[in-house]
């Protein structure tokens, strides 16, 4: 994880000259989520009986994990993805069952957020909140808390897709954030003065975003506020004193299932269901 940076750009400079990973990850996307149907066919790794063209682009696309540009072959790559070019070029989407990552368009409903427990190197909470058509997200090596005296480190990582909110399942060892991920929190967010999606890409950009959180387990206020730290931001994550507010209570350490499959850790590391019995 995110605790020992070494240059102040690290992260950024990977954003670039990675086009044609990115343009190629899109357009897969689109195949993908026509067949998929949320978190329980996601959970299992991609299937060894892939489809030939899969396997065709495999050995292309692992050049894409040195570093190398290679030539985007002609392909018009959607101007909507470039937003998720770091994501999209830290994954080989024929290795993992993370979607490929597409800015949807814009469409009137609430804003989603969502908590992913992520058990990969080192354990932590991947806390995202939906801001023009992407996944704004922070890594929070310990969690939410629910008392407004103790601020979370919240490390800001990479923009996710919004696709990205059901997933749930491993990530084979060796790939990037490799491990298991679990749907720990999820639900609708909003500005916390009513200003909707401007007052919060202006809370973002100001550094002080303040918000209040609709989910099955996180209510209530909350704000992030970056650190002044040199390198890839840093932020903390508060709990606004309010009704739901409650310093007693240990949230992470009393929920350890998922919201949406009810699974443990365990059991989504071992590919086990336990709602779904259409195995
Ligand atoms: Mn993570």
């Amino acid at each position: 994880m995110a605790t020992k940076r070494s240059g102040p750009r690290s992260g950024s400079t990977r954003a670039t000259g990675k086009s044609a990973a990115r343009g190629k990850s899109a357009t897969k996307a689109t195949s993908r989520t026509s067949s998929g149907s949320g978190a329980s066919k996601r959970s299992r790794a991609p299937s060894t009986s892939g489809t030939s063209s899969a396997k065709r682009s495999t050995a292309k696309r692992r050049t894409s994990k040195t570093g190398e540009t290679r030539p985007a072959g002609g392909r018009t790559r959607p101007r909507s993805s470039a937003p998720l070019a770091e994501y999209n070029a830290k994954r080989d989407f024929t290795r993992t069952a993370e979607p490929a990552g597409k800015v949807p368009k814009p469409r009137g409903r609430s804003l989603q957020f969502v908590i992913q427990k992520h058990e990969a190197s080192h354990l932590h909470f991947d806390f995202r909140l939906e801001l023009d058509g992407v996944m704004k997200s922070w890594a929070v090596p310990k969690g939410p808390s629910l008392d407004p005296t103790v601020r979370r480190l919240a490390m800001e990582v990479e923009d996710h897709p919004i696709s990205y909110n059901t997933f749930e399942g491993t990530i084979p060892k060796g790939e990037y954030g490799g491990g298991t991920v679990m749907l720990w929190d999820r639900g609708t967010y909003e500005a916390d003065d009513g200003g909707g999606a401007a007052a919060l890409r202006r809370g973002y950009e100001k550094g002080e975003l303040r918000f209040v959180m609709h989910g099955q387990r996180l209510q209530g206020g909350f704000v992030l506020a970056r650190l002044k730290r040199p390198g890839r931001p840093q932020w903390l994550l508060i709990k606004r004193r309010d009704d739901h507010a409650d310093p007693d209570r240990d949230i992470t350490a009393e929920e350890t299932t998922s919201v949406v499959s009810k699974r443990t850790m365990e059991q989504i590391a071992t590919g086990r269901r336990v709602w779904h019995s259409n195995r």
